[in-house]
């Protein structure tokens, strides 16, 4: 029967999906999945999963392409085909770095057009919560973006001004009015500026001083005070790139007391420490910085116990120089960690083969959760009936080595060259398409923009 054949199918993998790990055949059509089976499905063409896992394709809730206005630190087709050999299928894009910044609905506007065009992975957007932007909340949130994001610190770009805590506070109470969901850099901007300060009038230009700088108590303090001033306004928080356990462990309390509010952790904080940064030098310069190996096991523990709610890779490459110019000095070095090719394949490697995640841990934390904290859930997210075909064919114990020509960023700064890793992708799947193959990304483009639900966001 004509009805019952697919576009394609997915045949003989261990599927992991919200109800656990099946055995089944995957039948794509128009897009979606449509079957899920363990008899025999007719398509034109076939994959064949057999031995294989087969993963949702991973939702990223930070990334910065830098696109419109600096194409030359990543852009849209570079960083979607780095996101796409990553296993990452949905990307969020950050409203800083680009210019202008998407505070604006002209501005977002421009950066969907543009990724439309170049993007190989489909796509959703933050928009910016800037202290003069305040009265255009409503507007922006009507263009489908998953919420706004603010930094408590300096932005590291003197287009994308911080918010105090006045403005945050009033920020939150309008994106509150407004049902948004509000994420976060947590630092305390008194304590960076004044460390920075101090510790650069020393004549301190060492990799060391970049983490003295900005001190676990900046990033716990900023966190504490943004849970209170988030539940009084009433708002859906999102803490971005948690990097200690005891900040897991703030959020993960406050919302045992009921407030709605969620956090990511970063790959470079489960994998790399303030020693990496040492040997590494500005290619594992981020902010919040790297932490001692104590602070990285118990983030892997919060992590094991569900405590943290989605990886993300906060993908943040600079420009060509950014990271040779602060080889003598760590505080002129360009901070961003590139991560999107290796965020999901470092889960797997040090997670799954060392660490006790489980399969069904790693889809919730990668796909899953990210897609419902976005509001891109049940579209994308997870292998269900009629959720798009975005899915990741994986060799779990395939093992081999990171070098420069494995990457897709336009700059190929990544701290993690040299490293050994176990899992590989034989099939990437957006949508149905195979846009990855061993390896190997196809060309830009193709990629859709993805609208927020309303009131998901906050489920
Ligand atoms: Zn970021």
């Amino acid at each position: 029967m004509i009805a019952d054949r697919f576009d394609l199918v997915v045949a003989g993998g261990a599927l992991i999906t919200p109800a656990g790990r099946i055995h089944a055949n995957v039948g794509v059509r128009a897009g979606r999945i449509a079957a899920l089976s363990d008899g025999p499905l007719e398509a034109d063409d076939v994959i064949d999963a057999t031995g294989r896992i087969v993963l949702p394709g991973a939702v990223d809730l930070h990334v910065h392409f830098n696109d419109p206005g600096h194409p030359d630190y990543e852009g849209w087709a570079a960083g979607s085909r780095a996101a796409a050999a990553g296993g990452v299928t949905t990307v969020v894009d950050m409203p800083l770095v680009c210019v202008p910044a998407a505070t604006t609905v002209k501005a977002l506007h421009t950066k969907r057009e543009i990724a439309s065009r170049d993007s190989l992975v489909d796509f959703a957007l933050w928009a910016g919560l800037v202290p003069y932007n305040r009265d255009h909340l409503d507007v922006l949130h009507q263009e489908g973006i998953v919420g706004f994001k603010a930094f408590m610190a300096y932005s590291g770009t003197d287009d994308y001004p911080f918010v105090d805590d006045d403005a945050l506070y009033e920020g939150l109470r309008r994106a509150a009015s407004i049902g948004a969901t509000v994420a976060v850099h947590a630092e305390s901007e008194a304590i960076t500026r004044a460390r920075t300060q101090r510790l650069r009038a020393q004549g301190r230009r060492d990799r060391r001083a970049w983490g003295e700088a900005r001190p676990p108590i900046a990033e716990l303090e900023a966190i504490e005070r943004l849970l209170v001033l988030a539940r009084d306004a009433g708002c859906p928080i999102h803490v971005v790139h948690v990097s200690l356990p005891e900040c897991v462990e703030a959020i993960r309390r406050a919302r045992q007391n009921g407030q709605r509010v969620t956090c990511e952790t970063c790959a470079h904080y489960l994998t790399l420490t303030e020693d990496d940064l040492e040997r590494i030098g500005p290619a594992a310069k981020c902010a919040p910085p790297l932490r001692t190996a104590l602070h990285h096991d118990g983030l892997w523990d919060a992590l094991v116990r569900g405590h943290v709610d989605a990886l993300a890779s906060d993908h943040a490459p600079g420009p060509a120089d950014g990271k040779t110019r602060g080889e003598d000095d760590i505080f002129e070095a360009w901070g961003g960690i590139s991560g999107i090719q290796s965020a999901l394949l470092l889960l797997l490697a040090h997670g799954v083969h060392e660490r006790g995640v489980s399969l069904e841990q790693l889809a919730w934390l990668t796909a899953t959760n990210p897609a419902r904290i976005a509001g891109l859930w049940p579209r994308k997210g997870a292998i269900v009936i009629g959720a798009d075909a975005d899915l990741l064919v994986v060799d779990l114990d395939r093992a081999w080595t990171l070098t420069p020509d494995h990457l897709y960023s336009r700059n190929r700064h990544s701290p993690y060259v040299g490293r050994a890793f176990r899992g590989w992708f034989t099939h990437v799947l957006r949508r149905g398409s195979v846009i990855v193959e061993d390896g190997r990304a196809a060309e830009a483009g193709g990629g859709a923009f993805v609208p927020a639900q309303r009131g998901l966001a906050s489920a």
